[in-house]
């Protein structure tokens, strides 16, 4: 495959250039980080950046707004929190799992220790720095809330003892005390058999076959289809909270924090906009703008950076949707505001599309002028 592109997925060590400073992206494998943690990131965010934390659809945390000269306090800042354990690494830890793994009972198995040990085998294998950093794992606790999510080696929990790897159409069952290996290892047959500037498994010719081949496995049984999505609110222990457009405030992240370390001392960062906090009322967190009813509308509702984050947007997308989402109910389709036609951060499947034009919104085709 020929690419011209290069990956310009920015890092802590590797900061992108936006129209607003500079915007690093910090890896949270499994989406878990520390409360200790997260107030490092607060405050890096409130001396260093515009003072907001966003999460993003693969569960990590982006600042934004940093001066030219504050990557390099900011890492050392992050690296002395253990947010960075491998320099080299740093951009290709992009692990996902389920977010509410171990807490409810529809969690087949607790996936956030391998979630864990994949990232430990990563950071140990000084050749998979090399990977894409668009190169994706994932771990579903059996619920399928991962299911959607587009992987390149992702296991889906089955019980106790076994998981589904699955790299494309087909699965293979995995025991859990080898899945870690046999993921890591399923990125290391990736890079030995790509042969260009493929960033995926599935834009490398009979990629699946060519890495189970090479790992010595027979993929044949069928993914189960069923899915699920996770909803603001109580889940067993764990209490899902949204974050509007996936943007803290300095109040909101300190609330975060605060409940974190009233809980089990951990946030888990969703991939999609929301943390799960343990122990806690979610009324502080409500108090503070956040969300845990599943019936509000800021639930689905997500938006691009647009102005002034961003050099090509028609409009300041998020002061629009924070201005409209209010007063509209909850809409059964996840809706995306985009500052431009890129559509940048646009969810998988079907979606309400709000689409900035200059003058006024477009809405699923149609016009709509001004709001
Ligand atoms: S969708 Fe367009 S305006 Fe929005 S962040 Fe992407 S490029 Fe910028």
């Amino acid at each position: 495959m020929s690419r011209t592109q290069t990956d310009r997925c920015p890092g802590v060590l590797t900061v992108h250039q936006a129209a607003d400073g500079g915007l690093a992206r910090v890896r949270l494998p499994g989406g878990v980080v520390r409360a200790d943690q997260f107030d490092v990131l607060r405050t890096a965010a409130a001396e260093l950046g515009d003072g907001r934390l966003e999460l993003t659809s693969r569960a990590n945390v982006q600042i934004r707004g940093l001066a030219p000269d504050a990557p390099v306090e900011l890492s050392q800042r992050l690296f002395e929190a253990g947010l960075l354990p491998s320099l080299p690494h740093e951009r290709v830890r992009n692990i996902l799992a389920s977010p509410l793994s171990g807490l409810d009972q529809d969690s087949r198995y607790d996936v956030l220790p391998v979630a864990a040990a994949v990232d430990r085998d990563l950071c140990a294998r000084p050749g998979l720095a090399e990977l894409p950093r668009r190169f994706l794992f994932a771990l579903d606790d059996g619920r399928g809330d991962l299911a959607g999510v587009r992987a390149d080696v992702l296991v889906r929990a089955v019980d106790e003892r076994d998981g589904l790897l699955r790299l494309g159409t087909r699965g293979v069952r995995v025991g859990w005390g080898e899945v870690a290996e046999v993921m890591v290892a399923a990125a290391e047959a990736f890079l030995e058999e790509r042969e260009g500037q493929e960033w995926r498994i599935t834009e490398l010719e009979r990629g699946e076959e060519r890495i189970l081949d090479r790992l010595g496995l027979h993929a044949a049984e069928e993914l189960p289809s069923t899915s699920s999505v996770v909803q603001a609110g109580q889940h067993g222990s764990g209490l899902v909270v949204t974050v509007p457009l996936g943007s803290l405030n300095q109040e909101q992240a300190a609330g975060v924090a605060a409940a974190a370390r009233g809980g089990a001392g951990v946030i888990r960062v969703t991939p999609w906009r929301s943390v799960v906090v343990q122990g806690v009322s979610g009324e502080e967190l409500e108090r503070v703008g956040l969300v845990t009813d599943p019936d509000s509308a800021w639930n689905g509702v997500t938006a691009c950076a647009g102005q002034p984050g961003c050099a090509k947007a028609l409009a300041d997308v998020r002061a629009d949707a924070r201005r409209v989402t209010p007063r509209l109910p909850r809409h059964e389709r996840p809706i995306h505001w985009s500052g431009c036609e890129r559509r940048c951060g646009k969810p998988a499947g079907e979606f309400v599309d709000v689409l900035a034009v200059g003058n006024g919104y477009v809405i699923d085709g149609e016009r709509m002028g001004t709001w």
